[in-house]
This record gives C-alpha cells, structure tokens and sequence, in this order.
C-alpha cells in the first residue's frame, strides 16, 4: 500500500527522522502517483528493478506487493535498515547512487527497469552513470525537479539543450509526463516537479565516454563560435570536428547549442 501524508509523518516520527534537505528527501505522499509510476513502467510479476532512494518505502513496498525483484540504493542508514526489515526480500544496500546506480543488480545479462523518485541533487549525475552502463533498463519512471526534465528533453537552439539532451535522447524516448504539485510530498519541495516515462529507443545510439567528454568540453563554451572553441581545445576530437562541419558544409561559426543531435551522432560515428 502506497503511504498517505499521516502514516509517512508517523513513520519518520517512528524512526526519529527529520527529513534531510541534502538527501533531497521529499517523500511521495500521494498514492496516485505511486500507481501512475507502476502503471507507467508496465510492472509485471518477475521483473527485475531497481529503486533509488526508497526512503520510507511507498514505491517498494508495492513493487514487492507486484512480485517483482527489488533491488535498491539508500544512502540513508536509518532508512536503509528500515526497508530491510520490513520487505526481506529487497536486495538493499547502504550506498551513494552514483557510486552504484544500479546498486547489486548487475546489468549486464538481465532485461531490467528503474522505478524513483529521484533526491533532485544527483539526478543529472546519477543519469549520467545510467547511460554508461553495459546493459541499459528497458523502461525507467523517474520523479524529477520540472527544470532538470526541461533540460534532459530540450532541443537544439533552446539555452536548456545541454550534452546531457543529446546522450539521453539518443538513447531514450519519452513515453510520458506530468507535473506533481508540491502539496504530494512531504515535506514540500521548494522546486517543482515532474513525473517521467522513457522507454529505450529500439535502435539507440551510445556515445564513447571520451567523445562524451569532448562533446562536455565544447558546451562549457556554447555561446562561442564553435570553430573558435575547437581551436582553442586542440585535441584529435577538436579536429575531426573541424574536418567534419567543413565537409558537412556547416559554418564554423555556428554554435554548440544550434546543432542538432543527430549532427551530433554523425560526428561521434565519425570518431569511432
Ligand atoms: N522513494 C521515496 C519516496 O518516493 O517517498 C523517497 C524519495 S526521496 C525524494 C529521495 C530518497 O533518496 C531519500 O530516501 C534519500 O535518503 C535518498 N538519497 C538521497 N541521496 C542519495 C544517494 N546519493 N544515494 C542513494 N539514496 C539517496
């Protein structure tokens, strides 16, 4: 059962938790919302997922209710313990997310999916480490701060489309979205937030880490012309970029944030 607004506040009382601000914990306190991420990540008995930051255990407890394999990441140890004890069938571990993404699970041989509800800091980052792994979830339901999901989802010529657009939308294609008012969680956020469904792409495409950096080390510079930028870099990626807009008859004046990705995509294959 989804927790409601009463049984999280008696529950934290229980564990003598205060919510902490640098754990981004803003419980999910609207059961709604809970059945939305489930029905939205097409949870079926057997499926393998896993949980960032289970915090009181709303989504857990309905994963296990599902009989699906939990396997999750809780950076918090009062919290840690407490899903352990209460659903001994969750794979848990006493971790930082972006150290295990995925905690135990290892992905590598097994189709899987991400249910969280994400502590708003290490959302970018932990996706990041996502989008580097071997085996990538077929499906991921993710609660969001709404400004991080604008970025992720943006396009070329917005001052949002950033390297994080391009890697995710390559990879990712969003299924749905809605907005959550503040009011369901507790306690409130002072941001606003996003409930999103993606769904791996049949034919996605991956970005080697080193161009991934390359292409990082061109957006710090976004606003400059983009043959400028690679001037000043001078690195082998720099030049192959020249060499690519050139016989792609694309003005070096251009700017990082004015190419689409899969402009961005063509440069990387060019790399390879
Ligand atoms: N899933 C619960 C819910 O929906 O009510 C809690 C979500 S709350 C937004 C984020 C949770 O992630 C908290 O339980 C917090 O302790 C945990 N957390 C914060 N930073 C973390 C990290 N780096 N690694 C793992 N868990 C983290």
């Amino acid at each position: 059962m989804a927790l409601t607004l009463l049984q999280t506040k008696d529950l934290l009382k229980q564990l003598a938790i205060h919510p902490k601000r640098k754990w981004g914990q803003n419980f999910l306190v609207a059961p709604a919302f809970v059945e939305r991420s489930l029905k939205w990540a097409q949870i079926k008995s057997d499926d393998v997922v896993v949980e960032v930051g289970p915090g009181c255990g709303t989504l857990t407890g309905n994963l296990v209710q599902e009989k699906t394999h939990v396997f999750a990441i809780e950076k918090d140890p009062v919290l840690f313990e407490h899903v352990r004890n209460t659903w001994n069938t969750v794979c848990i571990i006493c971790e930082d997310a972006v150290q295990y993404p995925v905690g135990l699970h290892k992905a590598d041989d097994t189709n899987y999916k991400i249910v969280a509800n994400l502590p708003y800091a290490i959302a970018s980052i932990w996706l990041d480490r996502i989008l580097e792994l071997p085996q990538l979830p077929t499906r991921m339901v993710l609660m969001v701060q709404t400004e991080a999901a604008d970025r992720w989802f943006s396009r070329e010529n917005s001052k949002k489309f950033c390297p994080l657009s391009i890697f995710l939308q390559s990879t990712y294609q969003l299924e749905h979205k809605c907005t959550v008012a503040k009011r369901c969680f507790y306690p409130q956020p002072k941001v606003d937030s996003t409930l999103l469904s993606l769904v791996k792409r049949p034919q996605y495409f991956t970005f080697e880490h080193t161009c991934k950096q390359f292409i990082r080390n061109v957006f710090v510079h976004r606003r400059q012309q983009i043959g400028r930028v690679c001037k000043e870099l001078q690195s082998p990626y720099a030049r192959t970029l020249i060499s690519f807009l050139q016989e792609n008859a694309i003005d070096l004046s251009c700017r990082a944030e004015c190419l689409p990705i899969d402009v961005w995509q063509r440069f990387a294959l060019r790399c390879r």
